[in-house]
């Protein structure tokens, strides 16, 4: 026979039979586990039982019938309660009430809310009211119990009870229902089941029908689309407690409350919470009546919170973390009603995490991963602070809830279509762009605005893909938000907001409030932060280097924790105002000689740029990357110079004939550059095969840079990097040249720089011939924002504008491959390459850089690729440290 109910001092039971307490949360949903786990560790629990999931599937499978044996399987149950407490259902003279509550594996909104006080009729309120000593405790819980039966099992809407009980405070002139007279409570009752006919009175049907009615909830609309918009099974079923009832509102000396045994917004280890006297239920979070801060319990109710603080460390210690709490107080006595994991913000998950760690709690190992690369993110984007969301919510001003998207905060000007935002931001206003879904033609406005706000879509739906692409903070799916695209405004409810209106956005949380909230940056050398940090690098194998051009980003990277820089481009440095104009004659130079010249200006800025990263990476490894963009890219366009000649044209003296003659030969030269496809086009390695000057005196640069910063007392690790390489012709060539360059310097200089020269791997030829390049090359970096154009042969500024994001919507695409990298195709190109350059040239070093760099499933890739490194934004990098070091906990096994 199938045991369809455990009382909750059968949990050893239940663990025997189903193994782990993983599936005995399955079998009897957290709520009911934690409650039964409670029991047998001692902590006051009111008896009860739980009926099991299996019961619940079995009586949804069978089309709404319960399984054969459950009812005489509850009865037993309840016998067994009834003998703990003394009590008895249905006795008039000596009552037991119970509760019954749902409880899936995973809390859910949308299953059935609690009922209480089950048990209750005339006759048995009567005689409780007597025996109790409290008629107003023996009507108010009986006046509870028909509301929620009426609402919550036969599903009557609420409206009619709460103005019953309006009525009433408004004609006794009292504020709350507490203050309610018994006599109005008996009155009460006969108004509530008046317009609750079908409220049974006999107790054991009014058990079977909220049983039921807990069943039936797992199939409820609600419930079902909250299981597919989070991805919970729905074969799960839920689980429901049946539980004898203790009572907050049985006058002094009772209390109902709610606590955290840390503080889940901060982390800060001290209990917080809240309490009512005289309550029950839901009345704490339903914030009716103003409540009291728990540590006021330490004064008003010592024994109780003395021992409610005990608990609280022994749940702690227990399941190993944060623990909130349901608790209620009768007669002085401590009940506790519920414990589960607590929620917490991203900063309070760090504090947490390292604090249970150094406790001794938990290993360091698990501290790290308790916390997600998401949660880093936290820290990496502004913020409001959490006193300024209590203030706004307490002045009423969180307008809606919705998905949370994108993290970060942003605060805009509402506008209502991407021309707009576009218009306002040009004109200097911060924007936020609320549509009711974005299509690709909004892009442009969702580049412009602060943040994004929807009232359709999901997590993959355009809006959030783009958003989370671009960094953009968004908030989408509120259902709630009615958007009048013709009358430009919008409306939650009565709170109706025109265009032009300020609202702030929380893409961390999804909250969407009115008016403008400040933002504060998290602060990144938070101090438990930087220790998890510092845990998460003792468990990582893949080293975390940052891409950097000038001094000052990779003073940042380093104070990031990066190892070194993973990629400088050097043509940043040629856009630079004062310089652009000689890259340009050096470009536009007729012959070798006339280039080198420009060149010999450049070379001494490029050094002191090359000194100062080393310098500043002093010990660690410096890869710098020969100049990589077509040449068209550092001369105007085509137009821009058409417009310049006419303007000169206009006016024809001789010296003007000059300058028309030097504009036309500019234009000559770029439409000699011009090409159709730049991006497969001359460019990289190509440019120094056809002008040797370029890379020699860019090596030159970074070799007399490196003797300079020796001499300094410094140690350079530059690392020369020629991108683009399709053949190993081509690095030996430019290899050789380098190479020339760079034992002349130090021949001269008299000084011996430690110096490797490697190549990038970014198309698939490279990758597929890695074996001979290693010839030449001392060691490989994948540049995977090129490596995914080439192998998908997609441009990604173009494809994210058209079809690309169409197909993550509709699923032709896992994941958008330039956000977080393809395992199959340019993963599987990565590992080949990886093979042949370790066979040809054993222990290589290989890396990546790319926006993947800092992707936390791209870095996963990465480490079970076997690569050395993961380079990215010198922002990203406490993402990666986190990332790598889960990876390789996970690898571990
Ligand atoms: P939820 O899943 O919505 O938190 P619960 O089943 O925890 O619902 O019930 C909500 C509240 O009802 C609890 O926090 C507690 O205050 C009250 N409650 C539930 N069972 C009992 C009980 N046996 N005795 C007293 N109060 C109870
Ligand atoms: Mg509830
Ligand atoms: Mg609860």
């Amino acid at each position: 026979m199938t045991k369809w109910v455990y009382t909750f001092d059968e949990v050893s039971e239940a663990e025997a039979l189903v193994g782990d307490w993983e599936n005995v949360r399955g079998l009897l949903g957290g709520k009911g586990a934690n409650l039964a786990d409670m029991t047998r560790l001692g902590v006051p629990v009111p008896p009860g039982f739980t009926i099991t999931t299996v019961a619940c599937n079995a009586y949804t499978d069978a089309g709404g019938v319960v399984p054969d044996g459950m009812w005489d399987q509850v009865s037993t149950a309840l016998t067994s309660v009834e003998e703990k407490t003394g009590k008895t259902f249905g006795d008039p003279k000596n009552p037991l009430l119970l509760s019954c509550r749902s409880g899936a594996k995973f809390s859910m909104p949308g299953m059935m809310d609690t009922v209480l006080d089950i048990g209750l009729n005339h006759e048995v309120a009567a005689e409780l009211a007597v025996s109790s000593g409290d008629p107003h405790f023996a009507y108010d819980s009986y006046r509870r119990l028909i509301q929620m039966f009426g609402s919550v099992v036969l599903g009557n809407p609420d409206e009619p009870y709460e103005e019953i009980l309006e009525e009433f405070r408004e004609k006794t002139g009292v504020a709350t229902d507490a203050e309610l007279s018994t006599d109005s409570l008996k009155e009460i009752v006969e108004r509530f089941l008046a317009i609750t006919p079908r409220f049974p009175s006999d107790p054991v049907e009014q058990l079977k029908l909220a049983v039921e009615a807990v069943f039936k909830s797992w199939s409820g609309k609600r419930a079902v689309d909250y299981r597919n918009a989070s991805n919970i099974p729905h074969d799960l079923g839920t689980a429901v407690n049946v539980q004898t009832m203790v009572f907050g509102n049985l006058g002094e000396g009772c209390l109902t409350g709610v606590a955290m045994s840390r503080n889940g917004a901060t982390g800060e280890n001290h209990i917080e919470g809240d309490y009512l006297f005289n309550a029950q239920g839901e009345d704490v979070v339903a914030g009716i009546r103003a409540t009291i801060p728990v540590a006021q319990m330490a004064t008003d109710m010592p024994h109780a919170y003395e021992e409610l603080q005990a608990i609280s460390d022994q749940l702690e210690n227990h399941y190993r973390d944060m623990q909130d709490m349901e608790f209620t107080v009768e007669n002085k006595k401590l009940w506790l009603l519920q414990t589960r994991d607590g929620k917490r913000t991203a900063q309070a998950a760090v504090r947490i995490a390292v604090e249970l760690a150094d406790e001794g709690l938990i290993s360091k190992e698990e501290a790290v991963m308790r916390v997600t690369p998401d949660q880093i993110d936290f820290f990496l984007h502004p913020q409001f602070s959490i006193e300024s969301r209590k203030e706004a919510k307490a002045a009423g001003n969180l307008l809606a809830e919705g998905l949370n998207v994108s993290p970060g905060a942003a605060v805009g000007k509402v506008a209502f279509d991407a021309d707009t935002a576009v218009a306002w931001a040009d004109a200097g206003e911060k924007v936020m762009l609320v549509r009711p879904e974005t299509k690709p033609d909004d892009v442009h406005g969702m580049l412009a605005a602060e943040g994004i706000v929807t009232s359709r879509g999901g997590r993959t739906s355009h809006a959030a893909l783009v958003a989370r692409q671009f960094g953009k903070p968004a908030v989408v799916g509120i259902a709630e938000l009615d958007i009048d695209l013709e009358g430009r405004s919008m409306a939650v409810g009565e709170r109706v907001i025109a265009e032009g209106e300020y609202v702030s956005i929380e893409g961390t949380s999804g909250e969407v409030f009115v008016g403008q909230l400040p933002t504060v940056i998290p602060d990144i050398n938070d101090k438990w932060l930087s220790k998890l940090l510092g845990w998460a690098d003792e468990f990582r194998r893949l080293r975390v280097l940052a891409n950097a051009d000038y001094p000052v980003d990779a003073l940042r990277a380093l104070e990031y924790g990066a190892q070194g820089i993973g990629l400088c481009r050097t043509e940043h440095m040629f856009f630079e105002a004062e310089r652009l104009p000689t890259v340009q004659k050096m470009i536009l130079s007729d012959t070798t000689e006339e280039r080198q010249k420009y060149l010999d200006i450049l070379r001494p800025m490029q050094r002191e740029d090359f000194r100062g990263l080393f310098e500043a990476m002093s010990g660690l490894p410096v890869i710098i990357r020969m100049i990589d963009p077509p040449l068209h890219e550092f001369l105007p366009a085509h137009e821009e110079l058409e417009d310049e000649l006419k303007d000169l044209r206009k006016d024809r003296s001789v010296w003007q004939d000059a300058a028309v003659k030097e504009v036309e030969k500019v234009i000559a030269r770029v439409d000699d550059l011009h090409e159709e496809n730049p991006m497969l086009g001359f460019r990289g390695v190509r440019l120094g095969i056809l002008m040797p000057e370029i890379p020699r005196m860019q090596a030159r640069a970074i070799i007399e840079a490196a003797c300079d910063a020796k001499e300094n007392g410094f140690d350079p690790k530059p690392e020369i990097m020629i991108p683009v390489s399709i053949h190993v012709k081509e690095i030996e060539r430019v290899k050789a040249i380098i190479v020339k360059a760079a034992e002349e310097i130090m021949e001269r200089r008299g000084i011996t720089v430690d110096y490797q020269v490697g190549t990038m791997v970014e198309t698939p030829r490279a990758a597929l011939t890695a074996g001979p390049l290693a010839r030449e090359a001392e060691f490989f970096s994948f540049g995977t924002n090129d490596l995914t154009q080439t192998t998908f042969a997609i441009s990604r500024d173009d494809a994210e504008k058209s079809f690309l994001v169409k197909y993550v919507e509709e699923g032709i695409l896992p994941v958008n491959p330039f956000q977080t990298l393809d395992r199959l195709g340019v993963g599987g190109l990565i590992k080949i390459a990886v093979d042949g350059g370790r066979t040809q040239r054993p222990g290589m070093e290989i890396g990546m850089w790319g926006e993947h760099g800092g992707d936390p499933e791209s870095v996963a890739l990465c480490h079970e690729l076997g690569l050395d490194y993961v380079s990215c934004s010198p922002f990203r990098v406490p993402v990666a440290r986190l990332a790598a070091a889960h990876a390789a906990i996970n690898d571990a096994g």
